[in-house]
């Protein structure tokens, strides 16, 4: 059977990244796909399908309250909106005109992250002012303190691998300061497995991507306190119509919840830990590369293989070995984001069975051409900012 990238003219990417918007954004599991199908074709009431969304939202995550969005980067800019605006209709259609509204929005500055987009457009999207504190590897009590002012509406908190490793407020210090001057904390916990934790923290609400860890259709969950999850789901009269989630996403986000509940997740570990040690062994040995299990930094049940690169002897550096695996006809895309720093990560979250042999089969290929063609495979990674910068920009053609 001709799959859908084949008749669409597409490479079969493999992905050993993560959760990518560039990459479709998930492999959506068969409980959501189900029940995106079966809605599609159904007029449905918009507002008690919310309805359901908000009750499975609450139990899972203990919240009073929840509904879906077309992403959690809306998310974000909903809730923001809807702390602003409250329940006020008339408020709400003047957005993102905010005079006489308070409209600061505090993020210690290791927190403020692009996940594909910069955060703080998010926060600017509705109206809003961002207002950093403390210094990229820094961020003291009394600096969230004072960034606060009578104009401040909402404390953003970041969950991620890409905030500072090091040096920021923790959750709970952050929600004393915050709730002390009577500010409600957000916390974009994207990419988090844990759905309750950041609640039972403190924060008054969190935002996850529907379409990372659970394997939903594009779309975003707001799980938080009633008045402001209604004040954010109010904002779909409002500025949040330039980017609604349509039922086969709040049909498919349910779903995803669902089957996460009674996910066997120890099973799903194991067949992750299966293709870690797979490539494990395909990599034992080989001249200047080194890889070990590593944990993932904001602390997920999930490993990924770290692979380091010593180029005068492996043939090839971190970032062209990127390049290589994503050539060609099956195409794998691997962890990049640290390359510079002469390693990339394997994840083994999000692959069909069968696709770890390939990838195995795949760097053994690209590994063995470098330690005979060399040099080819060594370029200085300022080429590769520079061709990456071009490309982006020469879309469509
Ligand atoms: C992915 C991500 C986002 C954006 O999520 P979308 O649902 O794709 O909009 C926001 N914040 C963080 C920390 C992320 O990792």
């Amino acid at each position: 059977m001709t799959s859908i990238r084949e008749t669409l003219g597409l490479r079969p990417v493999i992905n050993c990244s993560g959760t990518m918007t560039s990459l479709g954004a998930s492999i959506v599991v068969p409980e959501a796909v189900a029940a995106i199908s079966a809605i599609l074709t159904q007029w449905t009431e918009m507002g008690d399908l919310q309805r359901a969304a908000s009750k499975i939202i609450a139990r899972l995550t203990g919240a009073e309250a929840g509904c879906i969005t077309a992403s959690c980067s809306a998310g974000i800019t909903l809730t923001i909106a809807g702390l602003m605006t409250g329940k006020d209709l008339g408020l709400i259609e003047r957005l993102p005109d905010t005079t006489g509204l308070r409209t600061e929005v505090v993020i210690q500055t290791g927190h403020i992250v692009n996940y594909g987009a910069p955060i703080d457009q998010s926060i600017r999207l509705a109206g809003a002012k961002m207002v950093a504190f403390g210094q990229s590897t820094e961020a003291k009590p009394h600096q969230l303190a004072g960034a606060i002012s009578e104009n401040t509406v909402a404390a953003l908190y970041v969950v991620s691998h890409h905030c500072v490793e090091y040096g920021q407020l923790p959750l709970d210090v952050f929600c004393e300061i915050a709730h002390a001057r009577g500010v409600p904390v957000i916390v974009d916990a994207a990419s988090e497995y844990d759905l309750r934790k950041f609640l039972a923290a403190g924060a008054d609400i969190v935002l996850y991507s529907g379409h990372k860890f659970l394997g939903g259709p594009t779309s975003g969950i707001i799980a938080g306190k009633k008045d402001f999850v209604a004040a954010a789901y109010l904002q779909n009269y409002g500025i949040g119509r330039g980017f609604k989630v349509g039922k086969e996403g709040v049909a498919g986000a349910m779903a995803a919840l669902e089957a996460w509940e009674v996910r066997d997740h120890d099973a799903v570990r194991a067949r992750e830990r299966a293709a870690l040690d797979l490539w494990l062994a395909t990599l034992a040995d080989r001249p200047g590369i080194a890889a070990k299990l590593s944990a993932d930094p904001t602390g997920n049940p999930l490993d990924r293989l770290r692979i380091d690169f010593e180029p005068a002897k492996a043939g090839i550096t971190a970032w062209d070995f990127v390049a290589q695996m994503a050539r060609g006809e099956r195409p794998v895309v691997v962890r990049d984001h640290e390359a510079e720093n002469g390693y990339v990560f394997l994840d083994p979250c999000n692959l069909h069975p069968g696709e770890d042999q390939i990838v195995a089969q795949r760097l053994a290929v690209v590994l063995d051409a470098a330690q005979e063609l060399g040099a080819d495979f060594i370029t200085p990674y300022s080429d590769t900012v520079r061709r990456r910068a071009e490309s982006l920009t020469n879309w469509p053609d």
